[in-house]
């Protein structure tokens, strides 16, 4: 399947941001804005689990589709503060994001933990967004495929052909996350070839890829026209409508029907 034909998918992650009011003002324009994108243009909403109820009520009926930003690994018990899958499913969700780099570095989740994380999403009929990425350090060491490969292989070994075929993947760079800095264009399609590769040694090869890592209005287009690149999960710039909605006309610009 060619680059065009995938189509294209733009997610937004709120991460801890937002308020009600806030929020409805946000979610009002994007899900107007989403009205006049090309049918081949998908977009999404992870927020805060918390404001799942009034992403479902104010982006019903719209193109735009919600989700989280992170799952429990368990599907229900004596787990204080946890979100299971499950739950989510019941508000009408498309997306749960696992593997985030924050959740990785902050919460010491293990590569293990997201391939758990993952088969969770995917029995709760949801659709993961799996992220990876290397941090600067790896970069610079020469061992980006090596780490991406890693974090991709562990989930990888825990879904069968037919549930690796459900996944998206984003490449998030952590040294490109909230830094301004992203990726280039060459430097974010290399490792997007790297993982449609690995992706179709399971049967996958049409996954949606998603580079996330400091993308703008400016530089979308120009990411998005990459080979294997099939769209953006996007953090800061998601929370400003006028941003997120040019991110998603460049997804546009790029797609067969734009
Ligand atoms: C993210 O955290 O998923 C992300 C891509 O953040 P930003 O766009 O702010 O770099």
């Amino acid at each position: 399947m060619s680059n065009q034909q995938r189509g294209k998918l733009v997610v937004g992650n709120w991460k801890m941001h937002g308020r009600l009011a806030a929020n409805a003002a946000l979610l009002q324009a994007v899900a107007q804005g989403s009205g006049e994108l090309p049918a081949d243009v998908r977009v999404g909403v992870c927020v805060p689990s918390l404001y799942l109820a009034q992403a479902q009520s104010l982006l019903k009926g719209s193109p735009v589709v919600w989700g989280v930003q992170d799952v429990s690994a368990f599907t229900h018990g004596a787990y204080t503060g946890e979100v299971a899958a499950p739950m989510v499913t019941d508000f009408g969700a498309t997306f749960a994001i696992v593997g985030h780099s924050e959740r990785r570095a902050y919460h010491r989740e293990s590569a293990e933990l997201v391939a758990v994380k993952t088969q969770r999403v995917l029995e709760a009929g949801l659709t993961p967004i799996v992220c990876v990425g290397e941090t600067l350090e790896e970069r610079e060491a020469g061992s980006t495929e090596q780490v991406v490969g890693g974090q991709l292989d562990e989930v990888l070994a825990k879904v069968s052909a037919q549930e690796a075929a459900r996944l998206v993947v984003a490449y998030e760079p952590v040294w490109a996350i909230g830094t301004g800095k992203s990726a280039s264009a060459a430097q974010a399609q290399a490792v997007h070839a790297f993982l449609r590769a690995r992706l179709a040694a399971k049967g996958a090869a049409d996954v949606p890829l998603l580079y996330g890592g400091s993308v703008k209005p400016e530089n979308a287009e120009e990411l998005f026209r990459q080979l294997d690149i099939d769209g953006g999960l996007i953090g800061g710039a998601s929370l400003k409508d006028q941003d997120f909605l040019a991110i998603c006309k460049a997804a546009a610009a790029t797609s067969v029907a734009g």
